[in-house]
């Protein structure tokens, strides 16, 4: 089993059919089959962004408690590790979480989730998997005070398995990365890395933004191929670009996997990552993703090179990192 690590998936995306199945028995409720998949998945004709982002309400709706959200984390890391990930980095908005919690009590209910996921593990043969916590800020009007709460929380549980923070959210002129500047100015000041969605839905200009918030990682970035000045300047840099191939295809970033960029731009010397972003809502896993590109001439040293650059942009401590490069040669 190839040894992988997922810098970008949202837990909110990434909630295990199998999961949705109990939580829904647990409250005596059952859906269809047809209608699961209808309410968790895209389907082939999904157009754009905001479409995609729609699937993110019906799993939503079950992570309002700490219960639940500790049951999902345990079982989305379970699949993960039987998916040969030996590091991810996973994120959420607490924010979106918080009918009955505070935010606070969102983030302590996923680390008690992985907590239990550890535990498990101990059991387990094989390579183990570790995980991180990113914070996502929400890219929308009126969310302010939400934000700065979600920052606070962030530097609150710093060390303690949140690792980072994210701007996420739809990608528009109204919500332009550069209106947040204020946050980042502020996790800077606190010691907290983050990465920041762009370059998806909107071309260089967002991430032009997003680099001018000082962030070393950027959510896709796949369209900073419509500007060579801003490859050359991300990979002078040394910008970590997180690529998410199926969710791409999905939001109509590209029509079809041959024109995916992701082998060309590790050929400009792009610090390119292969990411799932929404592992149910694409209806993918990362074997899969790494399968797709294979099947479009993706070579060893190559995918050695993607598991590189993800080790040297993840949000974790020396040692970690250490352990990953570690087990490349094992
Ligand atoms: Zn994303």
């Amino acid at each position: 089993m190839k040894k992988l690590i997922d810098l970008h998936l949202h837990l909110d995306g990434s909630v295990p059919y199998q999961t949705v199945r109990e939580l829904l028995a647990k409250e005596g409720r059952s859906l269809p089959e047809a209608d699961l998949r209808k309410r968790l998945s895209v389907s082939p004709d999904c157009r754009n962004l905001d479409e995609y982002l729609d699937k993110f309400d019906f799993p939503l709706s079950l992570m309002q408690t700490a219960e639940n959200l500790r049951l999902i984390v345990r079982e989305l890391l379970a699949e993960l590790r039987g998916q040969g990930l030996v590091y991810a980095e996973i994120r959420f908005a607490p924010q979106k979480h918080t009918e009955t919690l505070t935010q606070a009590e969102v983030v302590q209910a996923v680390l008690d989730g992985r907590d239990d996921f550890y535990a498990w593990q101990k059991g387990q043969e094989g390579d183990d998997l570790h995980a991180n916590f990113l914070l996502c800020l929400m890219r929308l009007v009126g969310q302010d005070e939400a934000n700065w709460e979600t920052l606070r929380v962030a530097k609150e549980f710093k060390d303690q398995g949140v690792a980072g923070l994210d701007l996420a959210g739809p990608e528009n002129e109204e919500v332009a990365n550069c209106k947040y500047a204020s946050f980042f100015q502020q996790a800077r000041e606190w010691g907290i890395p983050y990465t920041i969605h762009a370059g998806e839905a909107m071309g260089p200009e967002s991430m032009r933004d997003a680099l001018a918030l000082g962030t070393k990682r950027i959510g896709h970035g796949i369209r900073c191929q419509e500007d060579p000045s801003l490859v050359k300047e991300l990979a002078e840099e040394g910008i970590t670009l997180e690529c998410c191939a199926s969710s791409n295809l999905n939001t109509k970033v590209f029509d079809q996997i041959a024109e995916y960029p992701l082998r060309s731009m590790l050929g400009q010397n792009l610090r390119v990552t292969l990411n799932t972003d929404n592992m149910t809502v694409s209806a993918t896993n990362l074997p899969r993703e790494y399968q797709l590109m294979e099947e479009q001439g993706l070579t060893k040293s190559e995918e050695k090179q993607l598991y590189l650059n993800s080790v040297r942009a993840a949000f974790a401590s020396q040692e970690e990192k250490d352990r990953l490069l570690a087990l490349l040669e094992k």
